[in-house]
């Protein structure tokens, strides 16, 4: 009989992730707080426990899907871990800081678990499609357990080393992402000041050395990459709120390690005012609506 999995927290990312392991084979039951979410995934075949401690209760592997750190300790904390077999695999691939993953790693070994921090990279498009990026942090035994079940909802599954450290490089990678889209999008506003077309810079940047994903993949003007949010009035993609909740998380981490990361401080201040402003539902890419200011 195929192997029974918990997925905790079935909202934008969870859903999509957690059908991909329905359509795998895999019974699934899940859980989340929210009614409508459980009717929801329920049409997707998901088999909907009265608790998370109902959904772990039996399963091989307890994934969860959450908003942020505080309430991943809560859930690691709150009855999971003794509702399930010994030596369950517990994989957490919500974006959290990197102290509230290793609680969870603390927890989950105190109580005779396995466990990863595997977050992922790809918006609900890459979980909808299976093509998401996993960075994992764990043992290799971990590691080589939880990899037949992330492929499943994935096409890139990077090991990144021990516990924290798939949290590790989500927010390294995030505040390059944060920092590269505030920079292309003031190479495009000062290009429209000096009378340059969007195009003409895209076609000289995209091969060239300021080439980068936020412009070849997602840039933030519309036109030169049909596909982009800028096309679809940055309606998201990626949500600015995600954005400034990904780049404080690397302020955060940043200031416990003590390292001096300038511009990622003043991406996240920018980001912090876009928000504030009312953009939080945006794509993070309108962000050069306000470098560019009132028309
Ligand atoms: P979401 O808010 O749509 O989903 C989170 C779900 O968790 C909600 O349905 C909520 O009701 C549920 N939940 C909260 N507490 C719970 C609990 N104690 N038990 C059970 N369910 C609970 O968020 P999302 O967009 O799916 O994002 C989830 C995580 O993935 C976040 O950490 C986010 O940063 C990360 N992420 C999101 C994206 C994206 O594009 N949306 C991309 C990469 C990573």
């Amino acid at each position: 009989m195929a192997e029974t999995i918990a997925f905790i927290g079935l909202g934008n990312m969870g859903l999509p992730m957690a059908s991909n392991l329905v359509k795998a084979g895999y019974v699934v039951r899940g859980f989340d707080v929210v009614p409508a979410a459980n009717a929801t995934a329920a049409g997707a075949g998901i088999a909907i426990a009265a608790s998370a401690a109902q959904a772990v209760s039996g399963a091989g592997i307890a994934i969860s899907m959450l908003p942020n750190g505080a309430l991943v300790r809560e859930l690691y904390s709150g009855g999971i871990l003794q509702a399930a077999a010994p030596d369950t695999l517990f994989i957490d691939s919500s974006t959290i800081d990197v102290d509230s993953a290793r609680v969870a790693h603390e927890l989950a070994a105190a109580a005779g678990m396995v466990s990863l921090d595997a977050p992922v990279s790809g918006g609900v498009g890459g979980a909808t499609a299976g093509t998401l990026t996993f960075m994992a942090g764990g043992t290799e035994a971990a590691f080589a357990r939880g990899l037949p079940v992330l492929e499943k909802m994935g096409k890139k599954i990077v090991h990144c080393g021990g516990v924290g450290a798939g949290q590790a490089a989500k927010i390294c990678n995030n505040m390059i992402l944060g920092i590269s889209m505030i920079a292309v999008g003031e190479a495009f506003v000062l290009a429209e000041k000096l009378g340059l077309t969007h195009q003409a810079l895209f076609d000289v940047a995209a091969t060239a050395s300021g080439q980068c994903w936020s412009l070849t993949s997602y840039c933030p003007v519309p036109g030169p990459v049909p596909n982009s949010p800028a096309n679809n009035g940055y309606k998201p993609g990626f949500a600015a709120a995600l954005m400034l909740k990904d780049l404080l998380l690397s302020q955060e981490a940043a200031a416990g390690a003590g390292a001096e990361t300038a511009l990622g401080k003043h991406a996240a201040a920018i980001y912090q005012n876009f928000v504030s402003g009312g953009n939080g539902g945006v794509d993070f890419s309108g962000i050069i609506n306000a470098i560019r200011g009132p028309a």
